[in-house]
């Protein structure tokens, strides 16, 4: 799976906007991607980002991008609800790091928060009927390529099981983000209104703007 970076690239002048071009060349390493065992941890970032309009960009680190999701809504603790993620086009890794200010006349421009970021486990189930693979852990890119993936995230804000669930596979694929049944699940917090503030420095997307 040769990198996929061409389209961020291709969007983004790095003259003038201070996000990150990224380090990777477009010829894949050798180690990268393999050698992963299913249970490792991988990264994972959720970004504020105050553009034409606001949303979360969530972001897994898959293989050796950032595969990313725009969420209007934002993530949320509550199993009953499902929250629309449009797929948007892979991110270097170091863009996990970004938070601050893409500039005027720049795709995506507005603030950039670091929302919430730490790890991740793909706990996605081998729906094979194949007895030795039953009840195995899939391997994370073939989950990503079903559309379909269950992941075990440990950020500041969010923890616990999350599943990814892919509905529309066209130009723009639609995936759901649905928060699982667990210690973690809670059907009256909302995560996006009582921790709105940046991971990386406390402070929130208005004390941002007025700094
Ligand atoms: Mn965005």
């Amino acid at each position: 799976m040769p990198t996929t970076l061409t389209p961020y690239r291709k969007k983004r002048n790095f003259k003038t906007s201070p996000e990150p071009r990224g380090a990777q060349s477009n010829i894949k390493r050798k180690t990268q991607g393999k050698s992963k065992t299913p249970s490792s941890r991988s990264l994972f970032v959720i970004q504020l980002h105050d553009a034409s309009h606001l949303h979360y960009d969530l972001r897994l680190k898959i293989g050796s991008v950032l595969k990313s999701w725009a969420i209007p809504k934002g993530p949320s603790l509550n199993p009953n609800d499902k929250r629309l993620a449009v797929q948007t086009e892979d991110h270097p890794i170091e863009y996990a790091k970004f938070e601050g200010v893409i500039p005027e006349g720049h795709y995506g421009a507005g603030y950039v928060l670091v929302w919430d970021k730490g790890t991740f486990k793909n706990c996605t189930l081998s729906r094979t009927t194949q007895d030795k693979e039953k009840n195995k852990i899939l391997d994370l890119e073939k989950a990503y390529k079903n559309g379909h993936i269950i992941f075990d995230v440990n950020g500041k804000k969010l923890h616990g099981k999350f599943v990814l669930q892919r509905f529309k596979n066209d130009a723009k694929p639609a995936w759901m983000l649905i928060k699982m049944k667990d210690e973690f699940s809670d059907g009256r917090k909302n995560i996006i209104k009582s921790r709105p503030e940046s991971v990386l420095t406390g402070l929130t997307l208005k004390q941002m703007r007025n700094k």
